[in-house]
């Protein structure tokens, strides 16, 4: 074995990257170690057990000794109520399992009000997770605010689809939308990119109507949850053109995503010119999801932080879904990777849970065989018209601060010692069957597999105004 190749093996990550991303960033990663205290069972989508295992290949390339890690305050009710209603955080704040189980009929009506139960259920540690979530990606609004980083990363956060009065699709508090509030106390322009294969209805929704926030969601759409982010919907009053929605088929693959993105995604630059940027890297449009449809590689996913990194704003990192647990921790550890600016041997290095990553213990996804719905007509029709929507825009729109807030300060906890490693946890010698984490979506909520087959540009003719 050549002297570079085993370097790279034993030290974890290899050489930097080359070309326009070669400039360093100064990167600070939230993380809240034992989160999986509040493991919830496979079969939770909403398991936070995927940011551990994520760490967990972090720690083993050795990306925590190229950027800062911050472990993230534990938003209060007050902070989580700057979105959501204080009715509705109360209730949050207070459920459990054994609360509800004991007083069902009487919590009946709240829980109709607030779309909690069946497939969005109470759990216990809910509310910590939430806390821990929503932290996190205030903390790191806040460190981009005071500039103390370049890229901040936050892994536990990402529910897109929390609305200001009630859970919806996994999502109970939008951490989302916290952090872009944090953002805009020192940020005119905020822009908002969501990857995930679903449609980023509650950040949209929150910024509806300002132009002070741009929302740009590429998703699968028709007859899928949650059944909005229709290309049509471009935001109203003040916010009117401020919404970019890329409604996809199912099969998107890699060079189909990235002729997308990355036009759309440069116009949108050059005509908003954003003053921070904050990308959803939801993981359930990676091929072999359990709940998506798309086709990308970990490559192709990290195509979009790469070129977004490229433009040297302000961003913030955020997970987001993501249901075949070994490939959401592959992708978001080469993400942390691209973030750095290294390029990981593809070699997975020998971990916690390793056998998770069987049998060709690799970082990398090969794309499926499915046929790609996205014909080049549908692509060709939806990139001219999110270009002309953009064209319509005055360039760089100075929308006023009305106030300026101060910016808080978020109490510092000591930063986490990364090189002690974590105990194993999962792996203890016995047979493992590396596909049961397949099995992890098994209560899916079938509005968010319901699958079809219709063409985006048939959708696109029959809703023409
Ligand atoms: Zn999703």
């Amino acid at each position: 074995m050549a002297t570079r190749e085993r370097a790279e093996i034993e030290n974890g990550v290899s050489l930097p990257s080359v070309g326009m991303d070669a400039n360093k960033r100064r990167v600070t990663y939230f993380y809240k170690p034992n989160i999986d205290a509040h493991y919830h069972g496979e079969e939770y989508p909403m398991n936070p057990f995927r940011v551990d295992i994520t760490h967990n290949l972090i720690v083993h390339y050795g990306l925590h000794r190229l950027m800062q890690i911050n472990r993230p305050f534990l938003a209060d009710k007050v902070d989580i109520a700057r979105f959501h209603s204080d009715d509705y955080v109360e209730f949050l704040s207070t459920v459990s399992p054994q609360i509800l189980a004991e007083n069902f009929d009487s919590n009946y009506c709240q829980l109709k009000r607030f779309n909690i139960g069946g497939d969005f259920p109470i759990l216990n540690g809910l509310f910590d997770f939430c806390r821990v979530s929503a932290g996190g990606s205030i903390g790191a609004a806040v460190c981009l605010n005071c500039s103390n980083a370049d890229i901040t990363i936050n892994w536990a956060g990402g529910w897109h689809h929390a609305k200001k009065t009630k859970a919806s699709g996994f999502c109970y508090v939008n951490d989302i939308v916290l952090g872009i509030l944090e953002l805009l106390k020192v940020h005119r322009r905020v822009l908002y990119i969501d990857i995930d294969v679903h449609h980023g209805d509650g950040v949209e929704e929150a910024f509806y109507t300002t132009d002070r926030v741009m929302t740009v969601s590429f998703h699968k759409f028709g007859d899928f949850f949650p059944g909005t982010g229709h290309i049509k919907d471009i935001g109203v009053g003040a916010g009117k053109n401020y919404s970019l929605n890329v409604p996809l088929n199912d099969g998107l693959d890699d060079e189909t995503f990235r002729g997308l993105f990355r036009p759309i995604i440069q116009k949108v630059m050059d005509v908003y010119q954003p003053d921070a940027v904050v990308l959803q890297c939801g993981a359930d449009s990676l091929s072999g999801d359990r709940l998506g449809c798309f086709n990308l590689t970990v490559k192709g996913h990290a195509d979009c932080l790469r070129f977004l990194r490229s433009f040297n704003v302000p961003l913030m990192v955020l997970g987001g879904g993501g249901y075949t647990v070994r490939n959401v921790a592959r992708c978001w550890c080469y993400e942390t990777a691209v973030a750095v600016g290294v390029e990981p041997s593809p070699k997975l290095p020998y971990n916690e849970y390793y056998e998770y990553f069987g049998p060709d213990y690799n970082l990398h996804v090969e794309p499926s065989t499915m046929e790609n719905l996205n014909t080049p007509r549908d692509l060709e029709k939806i990139r001219n018209t999110l270009l002309e929507q953009l064209s319509r825009l005055p360039h760089a729109p100075s929308a006023p601060f009305q106030t300026t807030p101060s910016v808080i300060e978020v109490p510092e906890e000591e930063e986490e010692d990364m090189d002690v490693r974590p105990k194993r946890r999962i792996w203890s010698g016995e047979d493992f069957d590396s596909d049961h984490d397949d099995d992890m979506a098994s209560s899916k909520n079938s509005d968010l597999t319901a699958q079809t087959s219709r063409s985006v540009a048939d959708d696109m003719d029959e809703d023409k105004d």
